[in-house]
Order: C-alpha cells, then sequence, then structure tokens
C-alpha cells in the first residue's frame, strides 16, 4: 500500500454521533456524509455508522445513489439543489428530495404520479441563507400547493443557518423566527405539520438548543471538528482523522543551492533535507508552501520549498532522519485547524479535499 495514506477512527466517529445524540435526544440525528464523508472516505464511513442514524444527509443526488449501491437502506435527503430532470432518480432510488422550488414540486408530483409511487420529499425553505429554497415570504402559497399533490409524502421541512457558528447569534435568531412563521401557516390551515422538522448543523447543534425540533444535522462535528474555533463548545467531541506518511529520500543540502520549483528557501548552513512522498495532488495545499509542519519520529519539523504536486521537502536539521521514518501529516498534535490556518481557510476545505489517490484505513 501506499506509504502515504489516511486512518480513520470508526469508534471515534461513532462515539461522536452518541455525544451529539445524548446532547440533543429525543431529536433524531441525521449524518451529514456528503463530499466523501467530509474526505473521511463514504465507502468505510457509511456502513459503519448506518445503523446508529436515523437519517443520512448528501449534497448531490449522485452521492445518494452511491450510497444505496452500497447497499444502504437508511432514509437519505439529498440536501442540494437539483435540477428537474434528475428527478426519476428520486423515485428510482427511493431518495428524499429536497423541494426547493414551486418548479420542483411539480416535477416531483409528476414522477411519482407517472412512477405509481409516493415520493418522499422534504420542503425547503429559504429563511436567510438566499442559497436554494423558497422565501418564507412565500412560503403560504408553496404549502398550499404542497397539499394538492396526492403523490408525495411531504415528510420534512426545513431550512439552513448563514450563522449558526459565530459568536453573535443574531441573524440566525432571525432565521429561525421566520421558520417559526413558516410552521404557524400549518396551524392557522388546520392542518398538520411535516413530521420531520429540522434546521440544526453543527453551530445550532452547539449554540443553539431551540433549533433542535425534530432533527438535526450535524457535519463536521460528527467528524469531531468545531465548525469555528470560538463557538461554545457544549459537545464534546474528537478528531478521527491521522494522516500517514514515511520519509522517501533524506540528504544533507548545502548553502547557495535553493529547495524546491521557483527556488523559494534556502538554508544558511548545511541541513539535512527529508522528501515527503505526498503533494497537492493530494490534498496537501500548495499554499502551505514554507509554513506548514510535520511530525518525524515525534518531534515537529518546517516544511521548506515549494510544495510540489506529489512530494514536499522538510528541513530536519542536524536530525538522523532516513528513508522509512514514519511522518504524520495531520492529528498526533496537529489539528486539521492548523493545516486551514497554513492554507489560508478552514478545516472543512482541508478535510474535503484530502485527494482520492490517498488510500483510507479504517480502525474499528
Ligand atoms: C453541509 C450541510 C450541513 C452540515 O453542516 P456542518 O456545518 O458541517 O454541520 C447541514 N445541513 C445542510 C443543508 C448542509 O448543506
Amino acid at each position: 500500500m501506499r506509504p502515504t495514506y489516511l486512518e480513520v477512527n470508526l469508534l471515534q466517529l461513532k462515539q461522536n454521533l452518541e455525544n451529539i445524540r445524548a446532547h440533543v435526544a429525543p431529536a433524531k440525528v441525521m449524518a451529514v456524509l456528503k463530499a466523501n464523508a467530509y474526505g473521511h472516505g463514504v465507502d468505510g464511513v457509511a456502513p459503519y455508522i448506518a445503523p446508529y442514524v436515523d437519517y443520512i444527509g448528501v449534497a448531490i443526488v449522485e452521492e445518494g445513489i452511491h450510497l444505496r449501491e452500497l447497499g444502504l437502506d437508511n432514509p437519505i435527503l439529498v440536501m442540494g439543489g437539483t435540477l428537474p430532470e434528475q428527478v426519476p432518480a428520486f423515485a428510482q432510488y427511493d431518495l428524499t428530495l429536497a423541494v426547493s422550488s414551486f418548479e420542483l414540486l411539480d416535477a416531483a408530483e409528476q414522477v411519482a404520479q407517472a412512477a405509481k409511487k409516493k415520493l418522499k420529499i422534504h420542503l425547503k425553505i429559504d429563511t436567510g441563507m438566499e442559497r436554494t429554497g423558497v422565501h418564507e415570504y412565500e412560503a403560504e402559497a408553496f404549502i398550499e400547493k404542497s397539499l394538492m399533490c396526492r403523490h408525495l409524502d411531504i415528510e420534512g421541512i426545513f431550512t439552513h443557518f448563514a450563522n449558526s457558528e459565530s459568536n453573535d447569534l443574531t441573524h440566525a435568531k432571525l432565521q429561525l423566527e421566520r421558520f417559526q412563521e413558516v410552521l404557524n401557516i400549518y396551524e392557522k390551515l388546520s392542518v398538520a405539520h411535516p413530521r420531520i422538522r429540522h434546521t440544526a448543523n453543527s453551530g445550532a447543534i452547539l449554540q443553539i438548543p431551540e433549533s433542535y425540533f425534530d432533527m438535526v444535522r450535524p457535519g463536521v462535528m460528527f467528524y469531531g471538528i468545531y465548525p469555528e474555533c470560538d463557538v461554545k463548545k457544549t459537545i464534546e467531541v474528537k478528531p478521527a482523522l491521522t494522516w500517514h506518511s514515511r520519509v522517501v529520500y533524506s540528504k544533507i543540502t548545502q548553502p547557495g543551492r535553493p529547495v524546491s520549483y521557483g527556488s523559494l528557501w534556502q538554508s544558511e548552513v548545511p541541513t539535512r533535507i527529508a522528501t515527503i512522498p505526498c503533494g497537492y495532488a493530494d490534498g496537501y495545499f500548495r499554499r502551505m508552501t514554507n509554513r506548514a509542519q510535520v511530525i518525524i519520529n515525534g518531534k515537529k519539523y518546517p516544511q521548506v520549498g515549494r510544495i510540489c504536486m506529489d512530494q514536499f521537502m522538510v528541513n530536519v536539521g542536524d536530525d538522523d532522519v532516513k528513508v522509512g521514518d514514519e511522518v504524520i501529516l495531520l492529528g498526533d498534535g496537529i489539528a486539521a485547524e492548523d493545516l486551514a490556518d497554513w492554507a489560508g481557510t478552514n478545516e472543512y476545505e482541508v478535510m474535503t479535499n484530502i485527494g482520492a489517490r490517498v488510500p483510507r484505513v479504517y480502525i474499528k
């Protein structure tokens, strides 16, 4: 196997899920497995975690189909935008459609009628994210129209927060109020609201208990990462990833001989340079050049010279680092937050960019 690999601790993921569940009960828990389970590898994570979750959330219909092909029979909500011509796949693969427009509602009703089976849908309300969904001020007509669709099982209704991980929850609370107004429409019409009302992503799970309703949708915190460093950490979760590699080359470099493309770094004294077989094509971002650190034999060292597509170099000074020595790129003292700082991004982008070329090894 490739010396550069990602170790995924499935027991930790399960523990995170249990901690979240204990905190939000009796609300149900949807595990968000989009983007290759936030880089953790959906093929290993999904079958393991499936028995412990009430619902699975993905972003695109292809991800839902992939889960069905893996043999999962959990309910699966495709949360992102969908084109009307993709709706037949929802009937075929028994996926739950997020209906975010009047057009999609029509398409869903037509597909369900033609397929002669009830299609499960969740109504998507836009309360202030301005991404997908029917605005709360148009929701009454939307709900009335949905109630006339006899081939649909309107199982859920939901919205998504733009600022739930912030210290300032003013906007999130405003979104929550707008969502509540939408739910009040059902009371006004004297009909029952859909049985699964949901709003909470990780930030809201941590900071806004009144957002739980019937189900919560943890993504990043299921993977043990907090959505913002200064978010209130009301639930304990821990990361499950360790990114391993091994030294593939080790040599002394002399002063006046700069390292790597562009000659961006050189040493003033003879120094040992170790080469690591991992690069930006694996998601080790090029923009971390001369900023990142790695752990070799338990000690931290600076990355030097431009990070290449498939390899990068580390300055180990006078230490005796040899070919084959173990390297940690993430985990064991290097947090996803560190990589995010070095790359000028957030932990979500770090995790979801760990390349397909990096094998995932699952620990149970
Ligand atoms: C990605 C996503 C989530 C999970 O968000 P986190 O911040 O990772 O918890 C929840 N709901 C929707 C609609 C999403 O797109």
